[in-house]
C-alpha cells in the first residue's frame, strides 16, 4: 500500500508588539500553457523570438479579426485539472474582461470569470518528511496573456512588444489555506512540479511563464479555524494582493513583509485597505500601486465572438487515461518498491526526467545504493557544471555498471569513485575499463597477506609499538592500502593485520 499520510504543520505564528498574529495567504497562479500556439490565433509562441514578430490579426486586434479556440489549450487546462485532483466542466465560457492597457490591443481581455473550464481541487505542499498541507483549489480558467510594454529603450519614447499577446495562460486559483511564508513557496513549487510532469507547462520562472499574485492578510490566533467551520470571509483580515511574483525567494521576503505591515497598522488602531501593490526587492518592502477593483469594475461580460465551450467526458477520459504518475505517488512508490527514506525518494521525484534514471539504474539492483550514488556522485557531479539530468554524460547503463562491479566485489567503493569520474569524463564500459585498468580489488588473501607481511618484515619499530597499542594496527592497513594502490579488500586486509600483529 502506498503511504501518504501526513501530518499539517503549524501555522507562522507573528508576534505583535500587542499580541501574536497567524497569516493566511492566497495565490493566484498564472501558468504560461505549454504550446506552440497561443489561446486563439495560430501565431507561434516561440520565447526570445524578434518583437512584434509572432503576432497575427487576431492578436493585433484588426477590425474584424474573429478569435478560434485551440484545442490544445484546453487539452492541457483539462490535464492539468486532472493533476490537480479538480472538478472538469464539460460546459465553460469565455467572458470579456474590459481594460485599457498599451500592451492590450483589444481593450479586453479573454478570460473566464462565471463558468471556468476547471473547478475544485486539491494539492498536498510538502514541509518536510510526513509533513504537509492540504491546500484547496478553488478553480483554473484559461485566459490571455497582455503583451509588454518597454520603457528602458528610448529616454522619450515607450515601446510595445505584442508576442505574448495572445499566449494561453491557465490562472489556479487556491483557497486561503496557506499558512506561512515557507509554505508559500512549497505550493508554488509543488503546482510548478505537478505541471511539469503533466507537461503543461515548463514552469520556466524566469521568463515569467509561471509567475504569482499573493494575497495576504493577517488575524487572530483562532480566527482561521472559524473560517474553515464556517468558509466565512468575514473570520478572517482584510487581504492585500502583491502582483507578479516570479521568484520564490521574493515570495517569501514579500509576505513577511507585508505581514508585519499590516500588524503594525492594526495595532496601531487603524484598518488594512484592500489593495494591490507590489514588492520591491531592493528595498525589501512592498508599496502600493492601486485600490483593488472588484469584477464590476471590469464590466464583465460573455465574449459574443465565442461559442460556450463544450467538452465530452469521453475526450476527458481519454486525457485522464494518459495521464503519468504524479510526484506524490511516485515517491511513495519509491519508499515502498526500493526502501528509500522519503528525503531521498522526495529528491529523486523532484523532477520526471531525475526520477526515471534513478528507475533504470536502480532496475534489479540494490535501491538504497543506486538513491546513494545517483544523489551524491552523480547529481553532485551534474551540478558542480550547472548540468541537469538530460546532459548527463554517464547513462544509467553505465551508472549501473559500476554498481554491479560494487555488488560483486569486484572494486571498492573507493575505486569506484575513481571509476565514476573516469566514465563521466572519458565514457567507455565500466567493466571493461577495471580490467584494463588493473582496478579489480585484491580479495586474494594470498596476495594481501604477503605484502602485510612485507610492511611488518620492513617496520620492527613500528610491530613492537603496535603490540603495545592495538590501535597503531591502523598504521598497518593504510601501508597495505598504499602497497597495494588501494586496491586491497580493505575488511580482509583489517583481519589479516590484527592476526599477525597477534
Ligand atoms: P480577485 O480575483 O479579486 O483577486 P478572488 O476572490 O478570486 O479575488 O481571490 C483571490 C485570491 O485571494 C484567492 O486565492 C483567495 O484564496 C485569496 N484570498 C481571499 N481572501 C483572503 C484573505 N482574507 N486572506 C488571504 N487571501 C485571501
Ligand atoms: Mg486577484
Amino acid at each position: 500500500m502506498l503511504d501518504l499520510s501526513y501530518t499539517a504543520p503549524e501555522p507562522k505564528v507573528i508576534a505583535g508588539a500587542k499580541h501574536d498574529w497567524e497569516l493566511v495567504i492566497g495565490l493566484e497562479i498564472h501558468a504560461q500553457v505549454a504550446s506552440k500556439a497561443k489561446l486563439f490565433s495560430g501565431a507561434s509562441t516561440q520565447f526570445g523570438a524578434e518583437p512584434n514578430s509572432n503576432v497575427s490579426f487576431v492578436d493585433a486586434a484588426m477590425p474584424g479579426m474573429l478569435p478560434v479556440i485551440n484545442e490544445f489549450c484546453v487539452a492541457q487546462a483539462v490535464r492539468t485539472g486532472l493533476g490537480l485532483k479538480a472538478q472538469i466542466n464539460l460546459m465553460s465560457a469565455f467572458d470579456r474582461k474590459n481594460y485599457f492597457y498599451p500592451d492590450l490591443p483589444q481593450g479586453y481581455q479573454i478570460s473566464q470569470l462565471y463558468h471556468p473550464i476547471v473547478g475544485e481541487g486539491e494539492v498536498l505542499v510538502n514541509m518536510g518528511p510526513g509533513v504537509a498541507r492540504k491546500v484547496r483549489i478553488e478553480r483554473i480558467h484559461l485566459e490571455q496573456d497582455a503583451g509588454k510594454s518597454i520603457h528602458d529603450m528610448d529616454p522619450n519614447m515607450s515601446f510595445v512588444d505584442l508576442n505574448r499577446t495572445g499566449v494561453a495562460l491557465m490562472e489556479i486559483v487556491s483557497r486561503p489555506d496557506i499558512r506561512g511564508p515557507e509554505e508559500a513557496a512549497a505550493y508554488v513549487a509543488k503546482i510548478r512540479q505537478i505541471l511539469r510532469y503533466l507537461g503543461t507547462c515548463d514552469g520556466n520562472m524566469q521568463n515569467g511563464n509561471l509567475r504569482a499574485d499573493v494575497n495576504v492578510s493577517v488575524c487572530r490566533p483562532g480566527d482561521y479555524e472559524k473560517y474553515q467551520e464556517t468558509q466565512d470571509f468575514g473570520h478572517l483580515g482584510t487581504r492585500c494582493e502583491i502582483k507578479n511574483m516570479n521568484s520564490m525567494r521574493f515570495i517569501q521576503q514579500a509576505i513577511e513583509h507585508e505581514a508585519r505591515r499590516q500588524i503594525a497598522i492594526l495595532e496601531d488602531g487603524g484598518a488594512v485597505v484592500q489593495e494591490t501593490r507590489l514588492y520591491d526587492p531592493d528595498k525589501g518592502e512592498t508599496r502600493s500601486m492601486r485600490s483593488k477593483e472588484e469584477a464590476h469594475d471590469y464590466r464583465y461580460f460573455p465574449d459574443p465572438d465565442l461559442l460556450p465551450l463544450e467538452i465530452e467526458q469521453a475526450w476527458v477520459d481519454d486525457i485522464a487515461a494518459g495521464l503519468p504518475e504524479l510526484p506524490d505517488e511516485k515517491r511513495a512508490r519509491f519508499v515502498l518498491e526500493f526502501g528509500l527514506t522519503e528525503y531521498d525518494a522526495s529528491v529523486l521525484t523532484a523532477e520526471a526526467e531525475n526520477a526515471a534514471y534513478f528507475e533504470a539504474v536502480a532496475e534489479g539492483r540494490d535501491g538504497k545504493l543506486a538513491a546513494n550514488w545517483v544523489i551524491n556522485e552523480l547529481f553532485g557531479r551534474l551540478k558542480k557544471e550547472e548540468h541537469d539530468i538530460t546532459e548527463s554524460p554517464v547513462s544509467p547503463a553505465q551508472l549501473g555498471g559500476i554498481l554491479d562491479l560494487i555488488s560483486k566485489g569486484d572494486i571498492s567503493g573507493k575505486i569506484a569513485k575513481d571509476l565514476f569520474e573516469i566514465v563521466y569524463t572519458t565514457g567507455g564500459d565500466p567493466a571493461q575499463i577495471v580490467e584494463e585498468r588493473g582496478m579489480k580489488q585484491v580479495t586474494d588473501t594470498g596476495a594481501i597477506e604477503a605484502a602485510v607481511d612485507k610492511v611488518i618484515a620492513d617496520n620492527p619499530a613500528q610491530v613492537e609499538k603496535a603490540r603495545q597499542n592495538p590501535k597503531l594496527a591502523g598504521w598497518f592497513v593504510g601501508q597495505v592500502m598504499k602497497a597495494t594502490g588501494g586496491k586491497a579488500n580493505p575488511k580482509a586486509v583489517n583481519e589479516i593485520v590484527a592476526k599477525k600483529l597477534g
